[in-house]
């Protein structure tokens, strides 16, 4: 018998239900709990006192953002410029000490991060070392300040593990799969047009990619021929000679990918050619939810559509699955881009348009659940890589003031 299985079951069921989220609730229980320290001050003063010999505090406070240390960025291979850079500005910014370490995938990025790189900083302060799985886990054995880790969320597991090892904290960028709904009300070209440019973008290999799309059979009719003329707007008759669309990274990638354009039906695209990594910008029709490319973040320019019935179904369907990094609803109606919006959770939002958001450095960027924690761009960088230190500065004289809170305590001037 689980003694918290009913209680953690209620809760759980209660926040899906949808109950904690109007703002009238959530000020009806702070009332609430306003109202309980009101009626009970007293009782409360009690059980301070029996538990702490609480007193009275003066106080000036201020918080002091101050560097971790020695910090740890490892990055991974899809943006290798971007994903180390960005997170080392907000690391330098805030006076750490860095040790890098890019994806040894992209190798040749990673030789100009070793190279070149150290000579336009301070070597005494920062360092960039290389390696791969193995020698990643022997670094990660080693005590760090802040590890700040991009990349899946099967090695964010891993980094995650060895971190507490150390109580060390982290942020994990990670990946996902994200979920794009197109209702029936809106221009299919239109969206076709912004869902192409976003899925097909790196040729896939983007961790806020639209994923896969969920609409009505009707959608899809209509949109898959959008599609169709999006891409070959975009890259032309011939894909492949388009200088425009990216190659997939590498051998083991193709291969997955492979495997992949096996399920539902090929719409547009499925082409490929092993010699040079290349695959055509593909659109996937009649996928089942169990198939392998909707179990896996897809990660490659294929976009699987799911048919689903109504707005509920589409929206029970991302609840399911774990927490995406990002999420995208396409709609001419407001109310349901905001419907989507406020019925689930995910790292970022964009209504209408790509991936977006992550661009505006007014917005901290970041994953919940599955997709990671912590955020970083912008002022956000800065903050992610500080410390907020909690500060007090006394007063050395007013000793008579301060001495109310000395023993021996009696009833009158007992505070809390
Ligand atoms: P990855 O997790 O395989 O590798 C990332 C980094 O971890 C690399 O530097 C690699 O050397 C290291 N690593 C790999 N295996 C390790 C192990 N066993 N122990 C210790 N370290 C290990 O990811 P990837 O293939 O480089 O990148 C793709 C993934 O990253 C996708 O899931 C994508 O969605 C995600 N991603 C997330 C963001 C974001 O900002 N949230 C951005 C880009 C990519």
């Amino acid at each position: 018998m689980d003694p918290f299985e009913d209680t953690l079951g209620r809760l759980r069921e209660a926040f899906r239900s949808g109950r904690t989220r109007p703002a009238e609730f959530r000020a009806a229980q702070l009332r609430g709990l306003a109202r309980f320290l009101q009626d009970n001050k007293k009782l409360l003063q009690e059980a301070l006192a029996q538990d702490l010999r609480k007193a009275v505090q003066l106080s000036s406070a201020f918080i002091r953002k101050e560097p971790f240390g020695l910090v740890l960025i490892i990055a991974p291979w899809n943006y290798p410029v971007n994903l180390t850079l960005v997170p080392l500005v907000g690391a330098l910014a805030a006076g750490n000490c860095v040790v890098l370490k890019p994806s040894e995938i992209s190798k040749n990025t990673e030789k100009v991060l070793v190279e070149v790189l150290p000579r336009y900083l301070d070597q005494s302060c920062f360092a960039v070392v290389l390696g791969g799985p193995e020698e990643t886990g022997q670094l990660l054995e080693h005590k760090f300040d802040y590890i700040f880790f991009t990349g899946s969320p099967r090695v964010g597991k891993i980094v995650m593990a060895a971190a507490a090892k150390h109580l060390t904290p982290v942020t994990l960028e990670l990946g996902g799969k994200n979920p794009c709904y197109v209702d029936d009300n809106c221009d299919p070209q239109t969206v076709a047009n912004r869902v192409a440019m976003f899925r097909y973008f790196n040729a896939g290999q983007t961790c806020v990619a639209p994923d896969y799309v969920l609409c009505s059979p009707e959608m899809q009719a209509r949109l898959v021929p959008a599609l169709q003329s999006a891409i070959t707007r975009f890259y032309g008759e011939d894909p492949r000679s388009s200088p425009d669309l990216g190659r997939v990274i590498n051998e083991k990638h193709f291969q997955r990918l492979q495997g992949l354009l096996r399920c539902g039906r090929v719409a547009i695209g499925g082409q490929s050619e092993e010699s040079e990594r290349y695959i055509a910008p593909t659109v996937l029709v009649d996928v089942q939810e169990t198939e392998p490319v909707m179990q896996e973040e897809i990660f490659g320019p294929i976009l699987p559509i799911v048919n689903v019935r109504s707005l509920d179904e589409a929206i029970d369907f991302i609840n399911r699955r774990e927490k995406p990094l990002a999420l995208y609803a396409f709609s001419k109606s407001s109310q349901v881009v905001k419907q989507v919006l406020a019925r689930t959770s995910s790292g970022g939002y964009c209504g209408n348009d790509g991936f977006m958001h992550l661009i505006l450095h007014s917005l901290p960027f970041g994953g919940v659940g599955g997709s990671g924690m912590g955020n970083y761009h912008g002022k956000f960088s800065f903050d992610t890589f500080s410390h907020h230190r909690a500060c007090l500065l006394c007063p050395s004289g007013m000793e008579k003031i301060y001495s109310i809170r000395y023993p021996p305590y009696s009833p009158r001037n007992l505070r809390i």
